[in-house]
């Protein structure tokens, strides 16, 4: 599904993702660990050429999303992204925070968005929050209509930078049962957390990266419960 070779990335001389290779299979579910400053936020931004990678390809269903000639707008449609800030539209309900791009960029008639919006605010636990104003939400509810979001634009993979950091303690594990169930749906996702006890029981791989580089990479029950290099016993130690 997701095929990254050989990435690079660097800012200026700033050498950031030093030589990446990593593969996501369809229903996965790979959560991306490591240091702050390593380098992970700009790797999910590679994936959906957020930023232009300085070398190396990203292969999206067979599409290699780094060559010249693809149309990135059309590509980027199959990939939805939520990030740390939750960046919805502060001016707009949480329905046309929903349905602004669907019929922007998909084209769809006001019904059909709306539909697909309460649908995917259904999924959330939102329904009765369409009316509302981001500004009305707790920070948790606001995350979960940044997924609804999401969603209803019908992505093939999901990335998610670190989508609980921001929300105070109580409110995270709202939005971890969200992506649980979603990743029980069979959603492809990419996941860089520092949440271990989920990406010990939802991954299917855990990747650690360190310094613009995967250390190891594994089941969560290796690389979490057993992890084999220094450096990735020294971050664990931190975080759990
Ligand atoms: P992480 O998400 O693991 O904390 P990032 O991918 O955000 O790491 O950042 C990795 C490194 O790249 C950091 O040193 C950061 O300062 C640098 N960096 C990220 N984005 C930019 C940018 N747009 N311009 C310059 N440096 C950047
Ligand atoms: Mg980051």
């Amino acid at each position: 599904m997701v095929e990254i070779r050989d990435l690079h990335k660097s800012f200026g001389n700033l050498e950031v993702l030093k030589g990446i290779d990593f593969k996501v299979e369809r229903g996965q579910v790979i959560c991306v660990i490591g240091p702050s400053g390593s380098g992970k936020s700009t790797l999910l931004r590679c994936v959906n050429l957020l930023e232009q990678p300085t070398k190396g390809q990203v292969f999206v269903e067979g599409v290699e999303l780094t060559h010249r000639d693809i149309d990135i707008d059309a590509a980027r449609r199959r990939i939805g992204m939520v990030f740390q800030q939750f960046n919805l539209f502060p001016h707009l309900s949480v329905l046309a925070n929903i349905t602004i791009a669907q019929r922007r960029v998909l084209k769809r008639g006001k019904a059909e968005a709306e539909r697909t919006a309460r649908a995917n605010l259904a999924k959330v636990g939102l329904e009765e929050k369409a009316g509302s104003y981001p500004a009305q939400l707790s920070g948790g509810q606001q995350q979960r209509a940044a997924i609804a979001r999401a969603l209803a634009m019908d992505p093939d993979l999901m990335l998610f930078d670190e989508p609980t950091s921001a929300l105070d303690p109580e409110l995270v594990g709202d939005v971890l049962t969200v992506m649980r169930k979603l990743a029980q749906d069979g959603m492809t996702m990419l996941v860089v957390t520092h949440e271990m006890a989920f990406a010990r029981e939802v991954a299917d791989k855990v990747v650690f990266m360190d310094d613009g580089m995967i250390v190891e990479e594994g089941p969560p029950a290796q690389i979490i419960g057993d992890p084999q290099h220094e450096r990735t016993k020294l971050f664990l130690r931190r975080v759990l």
